[in-house]
């Protein structure tokens, strides 16, 4: 398969759509963001990297750190998790209250802003220093110990964030927080505002299309758990546009307000893209339009 031709057509298309969608500005730091970058990066696998655009240029990852922190907890607490957070999508967006309060505090998903509050409970109670613990997680997973958060980010969104912290309120008068509000978004907003280019996110996604594996060959998930991380990041990845995003790409995937999406072929590759104008649903609009091309160019999807 020529990766590298598909890219470099796809990347192209990219630059020249007129209408790229709309930077998120509910969180301002993210406002800044030039709107025209685009980048798409594949791994193979056979370990081979292909690119085009803006590949190296560090983002920031936002609800794409979801199924990352969902994969440590799961890590840590196993099937105790799913006690707490439910795995079916919502069907709405990713910072809806209402489903919240009719089903008593009890995320639909880990994958939408209340699933992930649950989540970083989980990490704060388990965790020595849920933070650094966390980032060394992930450095781990990519291989890559330069990766950190952005401070300004997350200050930014904290500054910002009334619906998460409503929503954590919320769970926590149900009482399916253990830990203070504070302390438990503290470590949210941080997570949120990992800042990772496509090439690195490709790196720690890996292991999603490699039964639990890393690139360094070191295990880090379960095949049991790769198989549940994925199936959820297929139905709830895109809150209100997982259907279309099966529908149009059909690859298990993760989005992100600052314009990124990740997605796994198992046994065959991961890809990232990252354009930062988003449709009205929240994802990426030239992201989904590059993978759609992607699968079908190659014809390979999961279906
Ligand atoms: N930090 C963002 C929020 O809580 C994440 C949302 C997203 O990327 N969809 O609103």
């Amino acid at each position: 398969m020529d990766f590298q031709s598909v890219l470099d057509t796809i990347a192209q298309d990219a630059l020249s759509m007129q209408d790229k969608g709309q930077v998120a500005t509910y969180i301002p730091e993210l406002a800044k963001i030039d709107i025209g970058k685009f980048g798409i990066c594949l791994i193979d696998n056979k370990n081979d990297i292909f690119s085009a655009g803006d590949t190296d240029e560090g983002f920031s990852i936002q609800s794409i750190s979801k199924v990352l922190i969902l994969a440590k907890a799961f890590q840590l607490i196993g099937d105790d998790l799913w006690k707490r957070v439910n795995v079916e999508p919502s069907g709405d967006p990713f910072n809806h209250l209402s489903l919240l309060e009719q089903e008593n505090g009890v995320p639909r998903n880990p994958l939408i802003n209340a699933g992930a509050i649950v989540v970083c409970d989980v990490l704060v109670s388990k965790l020595k220093n849920p933070k650094k613990d966390f980032l060394q997680f992930v450095r781990d997973v990519a291989g890559d110990h330069t990766i950190n958060y952005d401070t300004s980010v997350a200050q930014s969104e904290k500054r910002t964030g009334f619906k998460n912290f409503a929503a954590a309120y919320m769970i926590k008068s149900y009482k399916n927080l253990e830990n203070e509000v504070n302390e438990v978004l503290d470590l949210y907003f941080s997570i949120c505002s990992l800042a990772l280019s496509c090439r690195q996110l490709v790196h720690v996604f890996y292991l999603f299309m490699n039964h639990g594996k890393c690139l360094q060959n070191k295990n880090h998930l379960t095949v049991n758990q790769v198989k549940r991380i994925n199936a959820i990041m297929l139905t709830c990845g895109f809150y209100d546009e997982a259907g279309e995003f099966a529908f149009e790409v059909g690859l298990p995937g993760k989005s992100g307000v600052g314009g990124g999406i990740v997605a796994v072929l198992p046994n065959k590759y991961c890809v990232a893209t990252w354009s930062p104008g988003l449709n009205k649903k929240g994802n990426s609009k030239l992201g989904m339009l590059a993978l759609e091309q992607l699968t079908t160019k190659t014809g390979l999807s999961i279906f």
